[in-house]
């Protein structure tokens, strides 16, 4: 309403012509003058928009509202002022960056269609770049003549009529090409970012058409904006059309976001208590402690997994190769011993987690994959997998021996370069997979055989296995001291739910919150789950440490012990990826202190780490 009236008493033209003046200064406007017959797209920044007192307001607004006719008035405001000429409207795009409200992929309804809207997500699916037909000019193969230019919409090819206008005979019309326009075109799917998801959700996704000088820009994996136009198309089932449409963002812009972590947000008070807890001399042994609490024992795994969480630091060296600061870890053990189920719960810890199993994963599999499929119809379709999907975060793959063929060969590549090249038919491109590994795996024979060596019993070949910075072995033999502790733990967990359960429906006698809270108490995580993923975060952001001497004399020490002691015979080599294996996890031992350096004590505790993990499998 507020917008009609002011559409009513102003020139909207004249407002968008004092917006541009105030964006860009007489000489500017000249310049830009001077490009335009080159340059396809006039970049707009929204925030500059809401900073336009109160018509930038009103203009921002009428963005959501009537994105056609905002364009349109744009262009007409950049004729008026020189920039552009007359001709150039059809060429020429308004793109809008900087929107201020996002829309969730799951939140977008029928209301919207037709507005302008700014979805956040992850890129899944990228097409080939491909001409696209958007006016077709048809010949008449009776009479010759050439039609007026037929517009084509997203989506179908549309022929005119059957009747030729000049010469009235029924006649079957050709396409000519060379005087139909022609765009690029892309079609690419976002899904939503597993940082939004809560518990296991799946995410849900949405199809992008793009355009003209859009196309090409972004890759499989980008975290990005799409800036757009909310269109709807009428579905077909089997040649009849169904009363139910599909959705998509016509865009008008993409933003790729670099940064990490930027979607953690950390408040005054949240950094206190991080430091607070950074200087706690039981930090380790909490952060332990919050690992999966509900899941007895395993203090060793669960301690590596705090260190694979914060991660050590990645390096570009002077001669241009990239060093990994991610940590991989694998674990190996027999059935029913909570391997999926601590993996379930560290994704949750991890600021950008993806879960997947190496076995009932998606179509793209850990890596990426290209397929022709319906989707890019008829085009080559590049698709990330899981591990594209947690770049700057940690994929967590059960199941990993389950994997494919295709996946275990591009695996190397993406564990150590973190890079996942496709080349294949028309499609070559190097997707990022910036992330920690955790894959969980069953032993050859499905569980160990205690009298066969451990070792031997690693579904998966050395030169994988070398990439693993840690190695557990979990076996489960029976051991009555233990299984009495876990049988208490779980039956703990159990019983301590009823009451939860029971509480809902009826007040039991004696059992108030104060009550529940001290039962769960063991099962508890020592720090919140929530301020965990942002001290994460935190030292990911903030800590880059370096190691002292001392400490540095200590790891090449028990590195050369090791390969004095590593038995070649052995299926997990001993080499120098170890050394850089143990730098990683002393990085990752001094950022949970918030520590600038690598001390001797992060030594310690990494070696101790390591050792207890190459003892079961690299030497006796
Ligand atoms: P895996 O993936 O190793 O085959 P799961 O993660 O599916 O095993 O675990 C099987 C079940 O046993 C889970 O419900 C898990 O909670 C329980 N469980 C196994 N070991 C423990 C333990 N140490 N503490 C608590 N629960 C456990
Ligand atoms: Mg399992």
């Amino acid at each position: 309403m507020a917008d009609r009236e002011y559409a009513d008493v102003t020139d909207v033209v004249a407002d968008w012509e004092k917006f541009l003046k105030r964006q860009y200064n007489k000489k500017e406007r000249v310049e830009l003058a001077k490009e335009f017959p080159h340059k396809r797209s006039l970049y707009i920044d929204y925030r500059n928009l809401e900073a336009f007192g109160r018509r930038g307001l009103a203009l921002a607004d009428q963005l959501v509202e009537k994105p056609e006719k905002v364009m349109a008035d744009v262009k007409d405001a950049l004729v008026r002022l020189g920039i552009i000429g007359e001709k150039d409207r059809r060429r020429v795009h308004i793109r809008f960056t900087n929107l201020t409200r996002k829309t969730k992929i799951r939140d977008i309804r029928s209301n919207q269609i037709n507005t302008f809207v700014a979805v956040e997500g992850i890129l899944r699916k990228t097409t080939e770049v491909r001409p696209r037909i958007t006016a077709a000019v048809f010949k008449c193969l009776e009479c010759g003549t050439i039609t007026p230019p037929y517009p084509q919409s997203y989506g179908k090819y549309q022929e005119p009529f059957r009747v030729c206008a000049q010469c009235q005979k029924k006649t079957p019309l050709e396409l000519v090409p060379e005087h139909s326009t022609f765009v690029d075109a892309q079609k690419l799917r976002i899904q939503e970012s597993p940082e939004g998801l809560r518990g296991g959700e799946q995410p849900q996704t949405i199809d992008i058409d793009v355009t003209d000088d859009l196309t090409g820009s972004s890759a499989p994996g980008d975290r990005v904006v799409i800036n757009g136009i909310l269109r709807s198309f009428q579905r077909v089932n089997g040649g009849t059309k169904s009363t139910l449409f599909d959705i998509y963002v016509e865009c008008n812009a993409i933003e790729v976001a670099e940064k990490e972590f930027e979607e953690v947000n950390i408040s005054e008070e949240d950094e206190a208590e991080i430091h607070e807890l950074s200087q706690d001399d039981k930090i380790y042994s909490k952060i332990a402690r919050s690992i999966a609490p509900t899941i007895y024992g395993n203090t060793d795994v669960k301690e590596a997994v705090a260190l694979q969480l914060f991660g050590g630091i990645p390096k570009e060296m002077p001669d241009g190769s990239h060093l990994r600061g991610d940590i991989h870890m694998l674990l190996v053990g027999d059935p029913g011993i909570a391997k999926s189920q601590l993996l379930r719960y560290i994704v949750q810890l991890s600021p950008r987690g993806i879960y997947t199993s190496g076995k009932s994963s998606t179509s793209a599999g850990l890596t990426a994959t290209a397929v022709k499929d319906e989707f890019g119809d008829g085009r080559w379709t590049l698709e990330a997998g899981a591990l594209v999907l947690a770049d700057m975060g940690m994929a967590a793959v059960d199941e990993l021996d389950k994997m494919d063929k295709e996946d275990r060969s591009a695996l190397h590549e993406a564990m150590e370069q973190q890079t996942v090249s496709i080349a294949k038919a028309g499609i070559t491109a190097t997707l990022k997979s910036r992330c920690a590994l955790l894959g969980a795996a069953n032993p050859k024979m499905g569980r160990f055989d205690e009298y066969a060596p451990i070792a031997e019993q690693i579904n998966m070949p050395p030169s994988l296995l070398s990439r693993f910075d840690l190695i557990f072995i979990m076996t489960d033999k029976p051991d009555s001291a233990r299984d009495m502790a876990i049988a208490e733990h779980i039956l703990k967990s159990h019983s301590v739910g009823e009451l939860i359960e029971k509480k809902k429906r009826m007040p039991v006698e004696g059992v108030d919150d104060a009550y529940i809270e001290q039962q769960l108490k063991p099962v508890t995580p020592d720090i919140d789950p929530l301020l965990f993923r942002k001290y994460i975060a935190y030292a990911k952001r903030t800590c880059f440490p370096t190691i002292v001497p001392e400490a540095k004399e200590a790891l090449r020490d028990y590195y050369l012990k090791l390969r004095d002691l590593a038995d070649t015979n052995k299926p997990v080599p001993v080499t120098a990826r170890q050394l850089e294996a143990l730098v990683r996890l002393g990085e990752a031992s001094a950022r949970i202190r918030l520590s600038q350096t690598v001390d001797i004590e992060d030594a310690k505790r990494v070696i101790k780490i390591v050792d207890t993990c190459l003892r079961q499998v690299a030497y006796d």
